[in-house]
């Protein structure tokens, strides 16, 4: 039984992070003319109402998205103004309303040639995500069901052009086993596509040996990136989310630069005490 609700968390530092990672390579692998097709794992409602009864309970975006908003946003490194535009776009008088999930994102930034693939488990989640993408167009789909599972139906696609994101809610302990056994799959059936795992900073071992997992997946050739941001040190009682990171296979070679040129700036803007941090670590620093 799933009880994760993307609506509560819309917004936060985590999906700063990723959102951040993800308008940056979505930036960069638009720029080929060759069709790009882009499978979003676990899609959520793919738009927030940040005024909404759930992201006001938790108020979690204003230790996110609102503290680089507007004002404290105009010193923003290149790339974090990328990712702001793209917020502002949805929120166009200036005033933090909507926050864009990853479909969002995804879909403002393909082109007509591109092929949108959004997946999603909960029902009550679908069906918002497919109000949401009502009339988006035939390169837009939408798929009520368990996106881990599915994509390997997809792989690899027509145009050899992928980018995945995978963003579970790891409700359960098989998630972690579940993506890791996925993207070796993956890997097997399509290994130059550029997979996008995001996962939680959180004290249980599953989640601390994760990052070391992912990087004994791909082949010895394959590129990879492993970016953190810690926001504050782990609850002395275990509980709670202390930060997030994402691991990136085949990411694009300017995503390195692009977050060590944010983090900086990033993890200052959204300390919440003096041991916030952050690591952007790559298969070439090896
Ligand atoms: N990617 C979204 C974004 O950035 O806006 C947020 C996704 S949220 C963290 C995770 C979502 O995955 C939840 O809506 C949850 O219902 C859904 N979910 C959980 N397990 C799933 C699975 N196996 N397949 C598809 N969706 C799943």
């Amino acid at each position: 039984m799933l009880s994760y609700r993307h609506a509560f968390h819309a917004g936060n530092h985590a999906d700063v992070l990723k959102h951040l990672a993800l308008v940056q390579m979505l930036d960069y692998l638009t720029q080929k003319p060759a069709p790009l097709y882009v499978i979003d794992t676990h899609a959520g409602a793919g738009r927030y109402r940040l005024d909404a009864r759930e992201a006001q309970k938790l108020g979690e975006y204003r230790e996110g998205i609102e503290r680089i908003w507007g004002k404290n946003g105009e010193d923003a490194p290149k790339p974090v103004a990328a990712y702001l535009a793209a917020v502002r776009d949805m929120n166009p008088s200036g005033e933090l309303k909507q926050y864009p999930g990853s479909p969002w994102l995804a879909k403002r930034a393909l082109r007509a040639s591109d092929r949108l693939r959004l997946f999603e488990l909960h029902s009550n989640e679908f069906r918002l995500l497919a109000q949401n993408f009502k009339g988006a167009g035939r390169e837009t789909q939408t798929t009520a069901g368990d996106g881990l599972a599915l994509l390997k139906s997809l792989l690899p696609p027509p145009s050899r052009r992928a980018l995945v994101l995978i963003d579970p809610s790891f409700e359960t302990k098989n998630d972690y086993a579940n993506v890791l056994a996925t993207l070796k799959d993956a890997l097997k059936r399509f290994a130059s596509g550029t997979y996008a795992l995001w996962y939680p900073q959180l004290a249980k071992i599953e989640s601390r040996q994760l990052p070391e997992r992912l990087k004994r997946l791909p082949a010895a050739d394959t590129d990879w990136l492993h970016v953190t941001l810690r926001v504050h040190a782990p609850a002395t009682d275990g509980m709670g989310m202390s930060g997030s990171g994402m691991f990136i296979i085949n990411p694009p070679w300017t995503l390195a630069d692009a977050l060590r040129e944010s983090l900086p700036w990033l993890t200052q803007k959204l300390a919440q005490d003096d041991t916030a941090k952050w690591k952007v670590e790559t298969s070439a620093d090896k």
